[in-house]
């Protein structure tokens, strides 16, 4: 099993730490060629506009979408949730994979980055937590950072996490998950275990 992260910028590294700790073979993805032979694909936090421009600029759109339609996972974090998602308001390339409408930057007021508790009910995958919850549901460490908000999410999506005024914070469409939320700047690696998780037997 062979785990990618998006190196093009942003937080990959922290990505690539916690998914070896947990096991996995896990490589930086930068370029079309290195999708031979990979499983799953995370795309890190850090700036959505650039992401997108890098992506377009080294060929990895259409390798990146070819690889979600093959049922693989792929998971966006922050920047990297918008990137999968349809950015309203903003014209940059995303790739709208998942059938949710994102904002970028729009925790209104509040100020740029905040913690809070995340209200999470990640189902229990195979093997056991490494960290804190153990249970079926439980509350996760958000640490959000310029954060986008979902302001839309089809039916086929389903909610994954939520902030006490019940906004959506994580969600999940088959092979497809994002946070808004940055799960690998904390030591809780749930989150990281369930995406290891979604890959098909
Ligand atoms: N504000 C960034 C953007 O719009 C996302 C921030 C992040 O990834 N921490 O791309």
């Amino acid at each position: 099993m062979e785990a990618g992260v998006l190196a093009l910028q942003g937080g990959f590294r922290e990505h690539v730490t916690i998914l070896r700790r947990l096991g996995a073979n896990c490589r930086e993805v930068k370029l079309p060629n290195d999708f031979d032979g990979l499983d799953c694909l995370v795309v890190p936090g850090g700036e959505s506009t650039t992401i997108g421009k890098l992506a377009v600029e080294y060929g990895l759109i259409e390798p990146i979408v070819d690889f979600a339609g093959q049922n693989r996972p792929v998971w966006g974090t922050c920047a990297g949730a918008i990137f999968l998602s349809k950015l309203r308001g903003f014209n940059q390339p995303v790739l709208r994979l998942i059938d949710i409408e994102i904002k970028r930057n729009a925790f209104g007021r509040q100020v740029d980055s905040f913690e809070a508790e995340v209200m999470t009910t990640l189902p229990r995958t195979s093997g056991t937590w490494s960290s804190s919850g153990g249970g079926d549901t439980g509350v996760f460490p958000g640490v959000f950072i310029r954060a986008p908000r979902v302001v839309e999410a089809g039916p086929s999506v389903d909610v994954l996490g939520r902030l006490s005024t019940g906004e959506i914070v994580a969600a999940r469409q088959k092979n497809l998950l994002v946070t808004v939320f940055h799960p690998e700047l904390t030591d809780d690696h749930r989150f990281h275990e369930y995406f290891l998780g979604m890959m098909p037997d």
